[in-house]
């Protein structure tokens, strides 16, 4: 059984914990990853079939310029490992928005491209009139020009709650009910206004729609390669049990393939994971225990199960029309 001794131990093999262990290792730590699973990338993995990849989560609101994701791979020095799907500049209309207003039949399009550039083709799909386009341009505006110590002041505040404050025309409350649910998988009135904000902050400024050649698990398998590549240890299919804590310090973990040690231990696994069962509620404090157990687990589970569900009808769908076409 293992019994080795770390700077860092890293648990969790998703894009936060992957680019924590490269980071920290690049920086000269010695670190361990520990993944339960046989599959690098945490939520951000794809699978590969028929010369095809898929990703396993409905992404969309990665910043198509300037993402963290860029950086990582700068530190790393493997920025020519980054292939974005699509440049920001990019030409062509590949990706389409449509939208249909509750009250009318026909569908209205207008390119990512075409939004990117200016706010008008928007305009038109929601079918605003001038006062509604003044008062959407000064509520983005508004969001846009928040600094970031006016956003943490909306940690407890819901979006919901921040908008009623706000004149907002309906199309836009409906296209920011939308958004809530599609890139924080919440509903409006339980999404942290701080959340949304700071999101809505990266499309208008970055871009929204980043995607990369090969799908996100691309990213995932690139970051674990060089972690390895510089001296880091990687295990899979081995979970971790427990956080060691003696005299109220971290000395590493209990997992299923033995105890690894270290002084510092960076958990991914989540937030009421890592505190109630890996470490236990008795090394902290009352108050943020209860804080801890309060927390609301995100909807995006049942997203997964809906997706995965409907992934799977389709490729049954797929195989099931290429039997026929091979008859
Ligand atoms: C449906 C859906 C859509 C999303 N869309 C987007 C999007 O468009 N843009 C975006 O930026 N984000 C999106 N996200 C969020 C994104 O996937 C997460 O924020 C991200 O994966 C979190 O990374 P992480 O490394 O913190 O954790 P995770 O990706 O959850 O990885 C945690 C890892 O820890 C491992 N682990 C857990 N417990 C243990 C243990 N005890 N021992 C060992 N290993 C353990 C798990 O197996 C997993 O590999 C989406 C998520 C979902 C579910």
């Amino acid at each position: 059984m293992p019994d080795e001794n770390y700077d860092v131990i890293v648990i969790g093999s998703g894009p936060g914990g992957l680019s924590t262990a490269a980071l920290l290792q690049k920086r000269g730590l010695d670190c361990l990853l520990i993944e339960k699973n046989n599959l690098l990338g945490g939520k951000m993995i794809s699978i590969e079939k028929d010369g095809y990849a898929y990703d396993l989560f409905p992404h969309g609101q990665v910043p198509l310029r300037g993402s963290a994701f860029e950086t990582v791979f700068e530190e790393l020095g493997v920025t020519d490992e980054f292939v974005p799907a699509i440049e920001a500049d990019d030409p062509r209309d590949i990706i389409t928005l449509l939208y249909r207003r509750g009250d009318k039949q026909e569908y209205k399009r207008a390119t990512q491209g075409q939004a990117m550039a200016d706010p008008g083709p928007f305009f038109k799909l929601w079918d605003l009139d001038p006062s509604e386009e003044e008062a959407v341009v000064k509520l983005m505006a508004e969001m846009t020009l928040m600094s970031e110590e006016e956003i943490h002041t909306l940690d407890d505040v819901t979006m919901k709650e921040w908008l009623d404050e706000r004149d907002v025309p309906g199309p836009l409350y409906n296209y920011l009910g939308f958004h809530a649910n599609a890139s924080l998988a919440e509903p409006i009135d339980l999404v942290a206004a701080s959340e949304q904000i700071t999101i809505m902050q990266q499309v208008m400024l970055q871009g929204g729609g980043g995607q990369y050649k090969g799908g996100f698990g691309t990213l995932a398998k690139v970051m674990a390669r060089e972690f390895e590549k510089l001296g880091g240890t990687l295990i899979k299919n081995c979970r971790v049990e427990k956080i060691a804590i003696e005299d109220g310090s971290v000395t590493g973990v209990v997992t299923s393939e033995g105890n690894f040690h270290a002084p510092v231990v960076v958990s991914s696994a989540g937030i009421q994971p890592t505190i109630l069962k890996l470490c236990g509620e008795d090394h902290f404090d009352k108050k943020y225990v209860n804080y801890i157990k309060g927390l609301v687990p995100g909807w995006a589970f049942t997203s997964v199960r809906y997706f995965l569900d409907v992934l799977r009808r389709l490729m049954a769908r797929h195989a099931a029309l290429r039997e026929g076409e091979e008859r």
